[in-house]
């Protein structure tokens, strides 16, 4: 009997993501007396070492699978052969940009359920429970899974990461890639280096259409480099072109959980929120005092970002010199 998890890497390196699905999976298979088996299937795998050093997140072992290319599809149906090869009752996953269109696929393939958005830890005292975020994180549901094998996509940030155990074995699986038309073809990666990936950030500076224009983002940018964060958008600011789409927040852009969101200019719109609005905490910046983000931000500051947004990263500098 075993706990799978989804290692995902990029470039031969593991996500923070992965860490927290690592510990959720080896809390849980403990509580199940199972084993917790880590999983990366990957183009490009990570080094004996790193695929080791899962073992001191909680993996029991680890399985690597060599994929010829980064397909979620492929990713699904190589996690569900070594699922099945190992006995798995539960597969964790990271509910992440991947994972979002790998647990589908496992489930499909293992017939089995799949609660996505998963913010607690599986309660196994009385059957197979879990809390999960609907309506856009408005509220939770719980579940009960019934079915043989679970197929859990948590959601990042929520799971404390602890390390300290030892390398864990590794493995190589060989994965029986015929019998699948894939219909997606991967044509080209187009990858944004040297910026802090906006699922993973703990920090956010994020801009609205009160920033008037992309000439102004150098600010936000500024900010978010004097930081550490990550930057992002309110949705007409990503479909005027101003910021790419992958900054987009709410409903239907990313939702994000970091420690700290800073929205400037941004109205707080629902749609919005929806997106932002498990962050630890919120700093709001507009002009407008009526502005509905004061209502849900833990800080806010009624000015113009155009006169704020200078003052804090003066202040930031200050900070930066003094440490
Ligand atoms: C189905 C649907 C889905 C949607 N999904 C999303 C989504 O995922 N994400 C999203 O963001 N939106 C989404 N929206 C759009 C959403 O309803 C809002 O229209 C949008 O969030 C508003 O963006 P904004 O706050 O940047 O702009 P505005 O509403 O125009 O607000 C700009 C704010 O900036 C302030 N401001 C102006 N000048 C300054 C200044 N100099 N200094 C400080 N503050 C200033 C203003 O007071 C105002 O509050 C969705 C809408 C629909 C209908």
């Amino acid at each position: 009997m075993s706990v799978i998890i989804f290692a995902e890497s990029s470039e031969g390196k593991f996500k923070k993501a992965v860490y927290e699905a690592v510990g959720y999976g080896k809390k849980l298979a403990s509580q199940m007396g199972a084993q917790a088996i880590a999983v990366c299937a990957s183009d490009v795998l990570p080094d004996e070492a790193e695929l080791a050093s899962l073992g001191q997140y909680g993996a029991d072992k680890v399985v690597s699978v060599k994929l010829d290319a980064p397909r979620p599809a492929a990713m699904g149906d190589a996690l569900a052969q070594v699922a099945t090869a190992e006995n798995a009752q539960v597969v964790i996953i990271s509910n992440n940009y991947t994972g979002k269109s790998v647990s589908p696929v496992v489930a499909v393939k293992l017939k089995a359920s799949v609660a996505s958005g998963v913010v607690s830890m599986a309660d196994t005292s009385n059957g197979f429970r879990v809390r999960k975020s609907v309506f856009s994180g408005k509220a939770f549901a719980d579940v009960d899974m019934t079915s043989a094998v679970k197929v859990l996509a948590i959601t990042p940030n929520s799971f404390s990461i602890e390390a300290g155990g030892s390398a864990a074995a590794v493995s190589s699986f060989a994965y029986a890639a015929g019998g699948n038309a894939y219909k997606v073809e991967r044509v080209a990666i187009d990858q944004v280096k040297g910026k802090i990936p906006l699922t993973e950030a703990e920090l956010v500076v994020s801009g609205g259409r009160g920033m008037k224009g992309p000439e102004n983002w150098g600010m936000i940018e500024e900010l978010a480099g004097l930081l550490g964060a990550a930057t992002a958008c309110s949705k007409p600011v990503s479909d005027m072109d101003w910021r790419p789409h992958e900054e987009h927040v709410g409903q239907t852009g990313i939702t994000i959980k970091p420690n700290l969101y800073i929205a400037v200019g941004i109205s707080g719109a629902i749609q919005h929120l929806a997106g932002v609005s498990s962050s630890k905490v919120i700093v709001a910046i507009n002009k407008d005092p009526e502005a509905p983000f004061f209502k849900v931000a833990d800080y806010g500051i009624v000015g113009d970002a155009f006169e704020v947004l200078p003052k804090l990263i003066e202040a930031a500098k200050s900070l930066k010199a003094a440490q």
